[in-house]
């Protein structure tokens, strides 16, 4: 069963060649997620995953990670929290600096946006270098969260961002 939707939502993952810049093969999932069938399957990979671990919120990153993120929470019956790119977010914020492929970048979260000792699963698309998800792992940390795993639709694994979220555990559903 879970063999059999991971199959399809594979197939709905269209891959585009040089976007945003030459050489990079971007996963793009927005098939998926219009095609309600697949949209499902792949919340329910999540749901899955989630169930039993006694989550307090779900953490999703700008922007996809919103897309699945939130529904997850949503069906969970648990709160949700946004971690934005720089500038986004309104109230008092932690910071939290990461390296892009040139430079570098910022991630925010609100500083109430979780009590400490709160149970919480990191949720978003996709796990590439890891550079994005280890600076939301630092800001969860930073105002006392309990992260308990990082969850991914996909994973590019020949670029082991896993390792840069050691010792987080890592579950992705999607593999290349
Ligand atoms: P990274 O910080 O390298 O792990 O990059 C992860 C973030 O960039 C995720 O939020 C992804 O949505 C996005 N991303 C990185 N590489 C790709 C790719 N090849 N295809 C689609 N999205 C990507």
């Amino acid at each position: 069963m879970m063999a059999d939707s991971v199959d399809k939502l594979r197939a709905g993952v269209r891959d585009v060649s040089d976007f945003p810049k030459k050489g990079i093969v971007f996963k793009d999932i927005t098939p998926i997620l219009s095609d309600h069938a697949l949209f499902r399957a792949s919340i329910d990979l999540f749901l899955d995953q989630c169930r039993g671990k006694n989550i307090d919120k779900i953490v999703g990153i700008d922007a996809r990670g919103f897309l699945f993120g939130s529904t997850v929470a949503y069906e969970l019956g648990v709160g949700f929290v946004p971690i934005r790119k720089r500038g986004k977010l309104p109230y008092k914020t932690e910071i939290a600096k990461y390296s892009l492929e040139y430079g570098e970048a910022e991630m925010e979260m609100h500083v109430d946006a979780m009590m400490p000792g709160e149970r919480i699963v990191l949720v978003d698309d996709l796990l590439a270098t890891g550079g994005t998800s280890a600076a939301a792992t630092a800001l969860i940390r930073k105002v006392g969260g309990q992260l308990l795993e990082a969850q991914f639709l996909i994973e590019l694994e020949f670029l082991h961002g896993r390792k840069q979220l050691e010792p987080t555990p890592v579950v992705s559903f999607l593999k290349y």
